[in-house]
């Protein structure tokens, strides 16, 4: 006798523990791993999904009271996935249910296990073979011949193509005169046909060297290649390889919304064929995409960071586009991080991995150096251009001149000059951890915490001011003079896009400036209707968040102003300097792409701060080995594993005996296992929401994860395994 274990659909929460099912005789070929059944539970019969066969039966349970599988359904998942699910749930620390519900469009889970059909109409076969004539009695009305007329001329006719009532047609299938049949919606074509147009360009040397190295490559591959290098030509061509290998592709990027003019252009090379995911998919529409991958209809996917559970059976690479990205990171959950999904997937299916990005992530340019990836550079941009110039502007001198516009003086000429020149401009502001962080103006004095490198929060309280560590719970009192200089200009940063809007109407009322962000990009069509128009020139002037600065190609971009590159820094995040580094280079690519060459002006109060000083001198891996040595000596990752739990309570003073209870416990588990170790607990960035308190607890350590095998997570503490945000 052969044992299934099921996890059943629908109910998660309730059943969260997969259940043992007899596998009679007779089904036993057919039902394997992956396998969606009919079991029954209670009184009823539900659906679940085999996750593992066995011989003998668990002890822990009564052999007699195992029920039968009752029923194998058509429709299965990959063998591959189910190992994916399970290692997911084990490392992300989550339930089997909720790693498979990442697999599994919401449809399926809801009870839709058939594949998308079409209808097709035919002669009956026993008519065909000529022994039985078709008799004109049995025909009626002038409808009913005209439709066996066109039916005798073809093999079959698809529903649409039938131009008649239901009746008509059921009362030929009942006299058996024709006959009705359904075909799958979704077949897989020819891979051979791929592209459907002539590439675009020939490769040049730098990348037709980098496509060969990751022909060659066995290894996972970090592609390096500076902002308008041709990245995306080089994602092509290997995408093609795969597909004439009869295989399949996903590409991830961050943001579908934000990245129109790529889905289109790889559109034009698949037709039909390319998968779309996105968070903006209703169920129905997930489904139909589901389905085209599952069946090979589409041998390309693309689609943010979920696309990644696209059931491709017949993976042959993984692309992750603007690989530094955040978005990459789930952050409910299971808090999965795309990056180490794509990692897994690599192995279990022998397929390639491409991460590539023109600031990769710290974490991604640990793994090459160590020699985990092959790391593959892309030094020179398209167009031979230099990368721009970017000029630093202390914004203390400013202060001094009395100029008190939130653009400088430099900034204000250049862009004059470039109005008049007819060409186009960016103004950047960075949108997050706005006003969190306290500088002074004269001097660009920030509060740091004396211990963990890392800026500290303001936090109002009935007292007034209070700044905090998110670290380490370090706090002191909100300072009025500056302890560096005394000056009283002492106070949190923050400007927002409608500000600088603004600013530019008053300096330039002739200008016509566009802003993006999430006000003007809020309904479904998002970026693009604004990308569309700056791009054709309907604009000289763009403010605009973060998304202006992800993988945006525009020519006639000459000037880029950089509002305050200061306020990513002082998020109380060790990652934040490298974030803004990331930033003001992505940023500065999106100009000179085109004949023009291109200047960046960055306004900053720390002119000196090591992030802006690298970014403006593009010295990537000089400032990547400095902060390797800053995260090493502070036990930061990828030196040490980090894993972060959120702990939520009505009464503050309870939940924070609980939480100290728990952290000795934990303590103990690292002091026995001689692993070096740090347990910080504070408050969560926005501490108390509707009389709750939310607190964070924060583990850095050497095999952090050796916790879970000594000591059972408290009901409610929610747990995020490699978080991206600390606070
Ligand atoms: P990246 O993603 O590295 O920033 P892109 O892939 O967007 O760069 O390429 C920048 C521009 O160069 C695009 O307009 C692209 O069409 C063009 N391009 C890429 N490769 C070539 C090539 N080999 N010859 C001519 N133009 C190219
Ligand atoms: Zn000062
Ligand atoms: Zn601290």
């Amino acid at each position: 006798m052969k044992y299934a274990q099921v996890v059943i659909l629908k109910k998660a929460g309730e059943f969260d523990a997969p259940l043992t099912y007899k596998i009679q005789n007779e089904l036993n070929g057919i039902c394997k791993i992956g396998s969606f059944v009919k079991v029954p539970l209670r009184s009823q019969e539900v659906d679940g999904i085999v996750i593992e066969l066995d011989t003998k039966f668990p002890s822990d349970i009564d052999s007699e009271k195992i029920k039968e599988i009752s029923e194998i359904c058509d429709i299965s998942i990959d063998f591959r996935h189910i190992e994916l699910a399970k290692k997911i749930a084990d490392y992300y620390r989550t339930s089997l249910t909720r790693s498979l519900r990442l697999l599994v469009p919401t449809a399926i889970w809801k009870g839709k296990l058939g594949e998308p059909m079409k209808v097709f109409y035919r002669i009956a076969e026993k008519r065909k073979d000529g022994n039985v004539t078709i008799s004109s009695d049995d025909i009626r009305g002038a409808k009913q011949k005209e439709i066996v007329g066109l039916l005798s001329e073809v093999e079959e006719l698809d529903e649409s193509e039938i131009n008649a009532s239901k009746a008509t047609m059921k009362s030929l299938i009942e006299k058996g005169i024709i006959e009705k049949i359904e075909k799958p919606i979704y077949v897989k074509p020819d891979y051979s046909q791929f592209p459907l147009i002539k590439l675009r360009h020939e490769l040049n040397e730098g990348q037709q060297k980098a496509l060969e190295e990751i022909r060659n490559s066995e290894k996972p591959i970090l592609l390096h290649g500076i902002t308008s290098s041709g990245k995306t030509e080089v994602y092509l061509r290997v995408i093609l390889d795969v597909v004439k290998n009869n295989k399949q592709a996903i590409l991830l990027v961050p943001e579908i919304a934000l990245t129109p003019q790529m889905i289109n252009y790889f559109k034009d090379f698949f037709g039909p064929h390319l998968a779309l995911f996105h968070s903006k998919l209703s169920d129905g529409q997930r489904l139909i995409e589901w389905w085209k991958v599952k069946s090979g209809y589409a041998p390309l996917v693309i689609g943010s960071r979920s696309a990644i559970f696209a059931p491709a059976e017949n993976l042959g690479v993984i692309i992750l586009d603007e690989e530094h990205e955040w978005t990459y990171k789930q952050e409910s959950s299971p808090y999965y991080q795309a990056h180490h999904i794509g990692e897994i997937l690599s192995d279990l299916y022998k397929s390639k991995l491409i991460l590539g990005s023109a600031t990769p992530r710290l974490e991604t340019m640990y793994k090459s150096k160590i020699g985990d990836y092959k790391y593959i550079n892309l030094a020179e941009r398209i167009n031979k251009n230099e990368l721009p110039k970017i000029e630093i502007i202390d914004l203390r001198d400013e202060f001094q001149k009395k100029n008190f516009s939130i653009f400088s003086l430099a900034l204000q000429n250049k862009i004059k000059e470039k109005l008049e020149k007819k060409e186009q401009i960016i103004l950047f502001v960075n949108q997050r951890g706005m006003a969190s962080a306290v500088v002074c103006r004269d001097c660009g004095y920030t509060e740091e915490c004396p211990h963990c490198e890392v800026s500290l929060k303001y936090h109002k309280n009935f007292r007034g001011g209070e700044l905090v560590c998110h670290y380490c719970g370090f706090k002191k009192n909100q300072v009025i003079t500056c302890p560096e200089c005394k000056s009283p200009h002492i106070k949190h940063v923050g400007i927002g896009t409608q500000r600088v809007e603004e600013e530019v109407m008053k300096l330039y009322p002739d200008a016509r400036v566009v802003r993006a962000d999430s006000d003007t990009t809020s309904d479904k069509n998002g970026f693009e209707p604004i990308y569309n128009a700056f791009k054709k020139g309907d604009y000289d002037i763009l403010v605009g968040t973060q998304m202006v600065a992800k993988g945006m190609d525009f020519e006639n971009v000459s000037l880029i102003g950089i509002i305050l590159a200061d306020i990513g820094l002082h998020l109380p995040d060790f990652r934040s300097h490298e974030r803004v580094f990331q930033l003001i280079t992505q940023v500065s690519g999106r100009c000179g792409r085109g004949d023009t060459g291109g200047s960046v002006i960055l306004q900053t109060y720390q002119p000196d701060n090591f992030a802006i000083q690298s970014a403006s001198k593009n010295e990537y891996i000089e400032f990547i080995e400095k902060e390797l040595e800053f995260r090493e000596k502070l036990n930061y990752p990828p030196f040490h594993e980090l894993i972060k739990f959120t702990v939520v309570g009505t009464d503050l003073e309870k939940l924070k005996k609980h939480i100290q209870i728990e952290s000795e416990i934990l303590e103990d588990i690292f002091e026995v296992n001689k692993l070096p170790f740090k347990i910080v607990f504070a408050p969560a960035m926005i501490s108390k929401i509707a009389g709750r308190f939310y607190y964070h607890v924060l583990i850095r350590a050497k095999n952090a994860h050796v916790i879970f095998d000594y000591w059972k997570v408290p009901k409610y503490w929610r747990i995020d395994v490699d978080p991206i945000h600390t606070t």
